[in-house]
């Protein structure tokens, strides 16, 4: 048997971190198994679906590298077939023409709570031999009355539904438009899904789902139901705990590898280890072991594990994400050093890349403005033969490596008999604009000669006109 799972969004938003994270889980299963990955659109509903919702999903899951194998297939596009399904359960029997009004429902539903029922459609159009002037009529799933509905699920265990509790469910509105959960089975049965996995919020679907499955004469999928997402407070993940869509994260700095790291490990185990490249997890990644209860969903960690793939990447690789991050500040990465040998520089001292971008714009643009509390400690009368000498050695220097640099840094320190900081701290403020950088040595090596005299002429001057 192949391994085919699918992602079904509904496309009226961006892809959020839950949604993200089902989608990792189906596309692990079918990657360790050699399955099929399908991506499905569940667009039914017309009036929340949008195109750039489409869009936002797509976007999510290539920024993620979760590629899909099939599709993506739109339930819109699909409509003729839902339509011939439901004509045929009707033909067979298993499906019926309900001309309920909305006051008969209404009748019923009060009066079955009047006696402590749960309210539930009656079956009253089972029987109904003609058809009533006027009513376009809703079509109605037939469901067993006996028995009960045994789900397997994966991940939840055992979950049995008494058919009794279950009523006849709409599976085309009088318009003639499938319903949701009629759709998600022609789909699940069309495209030969052998494992579903989706949120639990889904859970009380499923035994409706599966008796429409068994009508249509399908084998039924594996089923397994992932707890929901809780923010800090133990309330479901929402807007107000902070970024939920994935491409936010982007947006915030995160690399993908990391964001992939924490949604696998959001919910899912394999003993104690917390980082795992792509190859591992899909290695290891089972349905079973995915946690039975919800995840609280924790920024700090993420944070972590961004700087554990910012420090530990391949440098070219995060230097493509750091270019982008660059010009998102307006800056272009050519007019200044290779972003790589940058990323090298200052992996260490920073979380997400929207910092590695902002920590290292003095790169690749001039110095407008000196921080106001470094230029007051550093930038002073004091430091002017400092400067002045560094100056000129420094212009001197070849080749300019940062050896050498560190070397005459160290020798003017000691022909000036200050110590090493009370020259490299004027110097960095200099070039950089503030009092933190890399190394100074390292720094002054990654932006050049040219743009570190300039810089000292130009705190020199400003010194100069302060005093
Ligand atoms: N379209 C549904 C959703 O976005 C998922 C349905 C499913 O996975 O069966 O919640």
């Amino acid at each position: 048997m192949t391994i085919r799972t699918r992602f079904a969004p509904s496309p009226t938003g961006y892809l959020h971190v839950g949604g993200a994270r089902t989608a990792l889980f189906s596309w692990l299963y079918a990657r360790k198994h050699g399955g099929t990955f399908v991506l499905r659109i569940e667009d039914t509903d017309l009036e929340r679906s949008t195109a750039e919702s489409v869009n936002a999903i797509l976007e999510g899951m290539t920024w993620l590298g979760l590629e899909y194998d099939e599709g993506p297939f739109y339930q819109t596009h699909r409509f003729d077939r839902y339509k011939a399904l439901i004509q045929q359960l009707v033909d067979e029997g298993k499906a019926y023409h309900c001309y309920c009004s909305k006051e008969e429902l209404d009748d019923m539903r009060e009066a079955q709570m009047a006696l402590k029922e749960n309210p539930r459609y009656d079956g009253r159009c089972r029987h109904r031999a003609e058809p009533r002037e006027g009513v376009s009529p809703v079509v109605r799933f037939r469901n067993p009355d006996e028995g009960a509905v045994v789900i397997d699920d994966q991940v939840k265990g055992q979950i049995v539904v008494r058919n009794a509790e279950l009523d006849d469910l709409i599976i085309a509105r009088s318009d003639g438009s499938p319903t949701y959960n009629f759709t998600v089975v022609v789909d699940d049965l069309d495209m030969r899904i052998t494992h579903v996995m989706r949120g639990d919020d889904h859970v009380n679907n499923t035994p409706r789902q599966i008796n429409i499955l068994k009508a249509l004469g399908a084998e039924l999928p594996k089923y397994g139901h992932v707890p929901m997402i809780l923010g800090a407070d133990g309330a479901r993940l929402s807007k107000r705990h902070g970024a939920v869509s994935v491409m936010q994260y982007r947006d915030d700095g995160f690399l993908p590898e990391a964001v992939l790291n924490y949604l696998v490990r959001l919910g899912w185990s394999h003993g104690d280890q917390e980082i795992f490249s792509i190859d591992e997890m899909i290695e290891y990644f089972d349905v079973g072991d995915i946690n039975h209860s919800a995840s609280t969903f924790n920024p700090d960690k993420l944070l972590w594990l961004n700087h554990h793939y910012l420090m530990h990447g391949d440098p070219v690789h995060v230097a493509h994400h750091l270019r982008w991050h660059l010009g998102r500040i307006g800056i272009d990465p050519t007019e200044g050093p290779d972003p790589v040998e940058v990323v090298k520089a200052q992996r260490e001292r920073n979380k997400t890349l929207v910092e590695m971008a902002e920590a290292s714009a003095f790169f690749y643009r001039d110095v407008h403005q000196y921080d106001e509390k470094a230029a007051k400690k550093h930038l002073t009368p004091e430091a002017v033969d400092g400067l002045s000498m560094l100056r000129d050695t420094l212009g001197a220097l070849r080749p300019w490596v940062r050896e050498s640099i560190h070397d005459l840094i160290a020798a003017t320190a000691e022909a000036l008999e200050v110590k090493m900081g009370g020259i490299a701290q004027p110097l960095r403020v200099a070039v950089s604009g503030t009092s933190v950088s890399p190394p100074i040595d390292l720094t002054l090596e990654i932006l050049g000669q040219e743009k570190t005299l300039a810089r000292i002429d130009q705190a020199l001057n400003w010194i100069g006109k302060k005093t």
